[in-house]
Order: structure tokens, then C-alpha cells, then sequence
């Protein structure tokens, strides 16, 4: 990636809440073959509601919310957010103890001495759940209680309302393939893949598969094609590292965007991707 000290946020870019480093990727932006983004919080307003609750083995809906909501205290997963909305109730975080994020997975943690785990498929899946939601329609939290199948939670998510227009614009200016990477599952991506009109996704990544997807577009490209990849600056670091072009969005105070993104988008409107010239990034070269 390019040294901090190209940092190039001065002039009309920076006040349009764009910052770029350097100017060798300028030319990159405008070769651009394959744009891939990060689905929630990139595509999607990240802003989750917890929707429905589903329960088995006995366990009531207050039950497997309230040990969800003690479960995710301390994560700032956005599924986390929804879920502790949806309880509602004051959280006493003494009753939490043994508390583990488990990366593209869920929760665990120990409430009173009891074992909870939160998340979704490939979680039960890793600790054998036995359980008998086969295909539930959107994002999922399931409940695990001291090994117990207890049900899950729905949580849906919203599509950016410029998502499609920018998308739409991206096309215009020649980028040849759109895509989205996500840790949530197919039929989520499916669903908002159809609706962006995008020319593909892939669904159920850890966040180091991200990596790995984008070093394979990265090997099966023309050389003078690149490859850009749009995410949030806290958790896609990583992948900000390895594309070409680096974008970080909603990233406002994170040090870590800012030190490995090409590209940082200070606020959460896609809008700012498009435009005249390179992806619509206002290049504060140009003018001096
Ligand atoms: P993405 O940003 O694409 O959603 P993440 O790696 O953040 O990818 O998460 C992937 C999946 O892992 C989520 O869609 C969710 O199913 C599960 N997950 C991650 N963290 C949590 C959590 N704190 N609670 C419940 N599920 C989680
Ligand atoms: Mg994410």
C-alpha cells in the first residue's frame, strides 16, 4: 500500500468526505475491472432489527432473548446491536463471564454458570447442535443453551438507498464485474444480489476467505485490469490490504482504514464512489 505521508485529503476530495492516498492508484481507479463489495454496512445500512424469534425444546421467546442479549453484550457485531435493542432491558454485565467472539461464527460466553452460545449455521455445525431449522429465510442468530438447541432469531438488515444507483453508475463508467463478498448466508446474498443487479457474491466467508477470494481475482485478471474492494475499515483491513484499490467506507476516526485503505470514504453514502472520472473519486490532484 502506499506510505502515509502521500496522504492526499487536501482540497475539494477531502471536503467532499473522501480521502486518498498517493496518485498511482488515479489510473488504477479508471482501469477498474472488478469492483467487489463487503455486504453489511458497505451495501447495506448495517442498522439490524430483530424481526421474529423461533423457539424449541421448551424454551420460551423471553428466555432465548434475554440469553442472547447477555450473550452478545460486549460485541459490536451489528447482530449484536439488534439483539440487544430488541430485549430492551438493562443488561447487569457481572452475570457474564467467559465471554468469546468467535470470527465469522457468534458468540459464547457463560451467563450464571450457564453455557450460551449465539450465531449462526456454521456454529452449530462446528459445535454439533443438533438441531432442525434447515432453511430459514434471512439473517440468523441461533440459540444454544448448555449444548440445547433453544431456537433462533431473525434479523434483517436494509439495502443502502444508493446502492443501486451507485451500482448502476459503476457499470456506466465500465467496471465489468460487481460482486459482494459476506460472512452471511446464500440466500441472504442471493436475495440482494438480485435486487443490486449484481454479476455475483460470495456468501459464508470467514474473514480471512475474503482474503483469499480476493488474491484468486487478483491472479485470474489482465494485467492492466484492477481490482478494487469496497469495506468497512475495522474488520475488512485485510482486504483492504490485498486489492488493488483499497476503499474504506463509514471509516471516521479508524486508525486502522486509514492506514491500510487507498481509498477512504469518511461517511456511509455509496454515492460518493460514482461519478465523473475515476469512480467519481474527486481527485484533489487534478486541480494543482
Ligand atoms: P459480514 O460483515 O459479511 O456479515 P462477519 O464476518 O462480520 O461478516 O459475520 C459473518 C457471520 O457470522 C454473520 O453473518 C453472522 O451470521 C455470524 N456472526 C458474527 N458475529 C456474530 C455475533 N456477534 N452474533 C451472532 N452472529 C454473528
Ligand atoms: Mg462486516
Amino acid at each position: 500500500s502506499i506510505p502515509l505521508g502521500y496522504f492526499g485529503g487536501i482540497g475539494r476530495a477531502a471536503r467532499d468526505g473522501i480521502l486518498i492516498k498517493g496518485s498511482n492508484f488515479l489510473d488504477a481507479l479508471s482501469s477498474a475491472s472488478i469492483v467487489a463489495f463487503d455486504k453489511t454496512e458497505t451495501l447495506t445500512k448495517g442498522v439490524f432489527k430483530v424481526t421474529r424469534i423461533e423457539t424449541r425444546n421448551g424454551f420460551t421467546e423471553e428466555e432465548i432473548l434475554k440469553f442472547a442479549a447477555l450473550a452478545e453484550v460486549h460485541s459490536n457485531h451489528p447482530i449484536a446491536k439488534a439483539i440487544r435493542e430488541a430485549y430492551g432491558k438493562e443488561i447487569n454485565e457481572t452475570q457474564v463471564k467467559e465471554h468469546e467472539e468467535i470470527a465469522g461464527h457468534g458468540v459464547r460466553a457463560k451467563i450464571d454458570g450457564i453455557e450460551v452460545m449465539v450465531g449462526n449455521d456454521r456454529l452449530l455445525h462446528k459445535f454439533s447442535v443438533e438441531h432442525d431449522t434447515c432453511h430459514v429465510k434471512g439473517t440468523v442468530a441461533h440459540v444454544v443453551v448448555n449444548g440445547k438447541y433453544a431456537g433462533y432469531i431473525v434479523i434483517s438488515d436494509e439495502i443502502k438507498e444508493d446502492a443501486l444507483e451507485t451500482i448502476k453508475e459503476l457499470k456506466k463508467l465500465g467496471v465489468k464485474k460487481i460482486i459482494m463478498v459476506t460472512g452471511d448466508n446464500k440466500d441472504v446474498a442471493a436475495e440482494i444480489a438480485r435486487h443490486l443487479n449484481l454479476d455475483g457474491f460470495y456468501a459464508e466467508l470467514l474473514p480471512e476467505d475474503k482474503v483469499k477470494v480476493i488474491k484468486e481475482l487478483e491472479k485470474g485478471k489482465a494485467p492492466n485490469e484492477k481490482i478494487v474492494f469496497v469495506g468497512d475499515g475495522i474488520n475488512d483491513a485485510p482486504v483492504l490490504a490485498v486489492a488493488d484499490i483499497g476503499v474504506a467506507m463509514g471509516a471516521l476516526g479508524s486508525d486502522a482504514a486509514i492506514e491500510t485503505a487507498d481509498v477512504v470514504i469518511m461517511d456511509d453514502k455509496l454515492a460518493r464512489l460514482r461519478g465523473k472520472k475515476h469512480l467519481g473519486v474527486t481527485c484533489p490532484m487534478e486541480s494543482t
